[in-house]
């Protein structure tokens, strides 16, 4: 790999899929978008594959990201990094936080979770969920005495690494010396631009690492942002909360703060979110079909 580039004051922009389907409209909007975000400062634009879920990533996809952004027009710098190829990265970042104190390993299967929720007497209908529509982890595991951990670990039994969100946004507000903001040089969904604060505890205690996919987005997308030394963050909205939790990382790991332009997404005809299964809507069905990228362009108004 090629050594990470030093800050240069270039500004520098990505378009980060994940290839586990075809690329679709609201792909080729988000991808324009970021290119000509770095057009219009003067900077580079990037293209990394965010592969780190082996299990649901195919080549194939990989190699259709290409072949739809090569036919919209787009270049991007080389190499592009690919994620599946950096999981060592991505565990010294977790080791760092691990020797923080700031993680617990969490031993709780899906259903275990739910019947907490359902034995809590809140129910599944009124029980918190994070911003992606997940139930708040119930703390299961959190506070385990080390005995009961080493019981657990020595049993085999396989966990995930959760960051204790409210130590770590405590810790990290030390460190910062105050409150932490993120900047919002685009639009939030309700509109929020400039200088705004985190909620990380909307997500709760996040996964950082299992067992099948050794790290998480979220840690992934931050370590990755800094090494690349992404200036400006550019990402449709449905990731804008995702935010208060890259920014407290970024805190805690001592990395750069870099702007953010989340954009609007591209809707259906019914107002849906575009989803990767949606042929019509799929940019290889349109390609072969014979649309052209002025057409595709033109479609989603960018
Ligand atoms: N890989 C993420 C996705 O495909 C996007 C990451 C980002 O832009 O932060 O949804």
């Amino acid at each position: 790999m090629r050594s990470p580039e030093k800050i240069s004051g270039t500004p520098i922009t990505r378009f980060a899929p994940s290839p586990n389907g075809w690329l679709h409209l609201g792909h080729a909007f988000s991808a324009i978008f970021a290119s000509e975000t770095a057009k219009a400062l003067g900077g580079k634009f990037l293209l990394r594959i965010e592969d780190i879920d082996v299990g649901r990533c195919r080549p194939e996809y990989v190699q259709g990201i290409f072949d739809d952004l090569m036919w919209l027009g787009l270049t991007w710098e080389e190499p592009v990094r690919r994620q599946s190829e950096h999981f060592a990265t991505y565990d010294t970042g977790l080791k760092k936080l691990r020797d923080m104190g700031l993680c617990y390993p969490c031993f709780a299967t899906r259903k275990e979770i739910s019947d907490a929720i359902e034995a809590s007497g809140i129910g599944h209908a009124r029980w918190p969920l994070d911003p992606d529509g997940a139930p708040l982890y119930p703390g299961l595991y959190k506070d385990l005495a080390p005995a009961e951990l080493n019981r657990l670990m020595w049993e085999g039994r396989s966990y995930a690494w959760r960051l204790d969100t409210e130590k770590a946004l405590a810790l990290a507000e030390d460190m910062h010396g105050g409150p932490i903001t993120f900047r919002e040089d685009g639009e939030g969904p309700r509109g929020q631009k400039g200088k705004l604060p985190i909620k990380p505890m909307l997500f709760g205690d996040v996964i950082l690492a299992r067992k099948d996919v050794p790290t998480s987005y979220h840690l992934a997308v931050t370590l990755d942002d800094a090494l690349q030394n992404v200036t400006v963050v550019t990402r449709g909205q449905d990731l804008f909360p995702a935010t208060y939790i890259h920014r407290l990382l970024q805190v805690l790991l001592d990395l750069p703060e870099p702007a953010y332009r989340h954009h609007g997404l591209i809707r259906d005809e019914t107002g849906r979110r575009l989803s990767k299964s949606a042929k019509d809507q799929g940019l290889r069905e349109l390609r072969l079909g014979g649309a052209t990228p002025d057409d595709i362009r033109r479609r989603i108004g960018i």
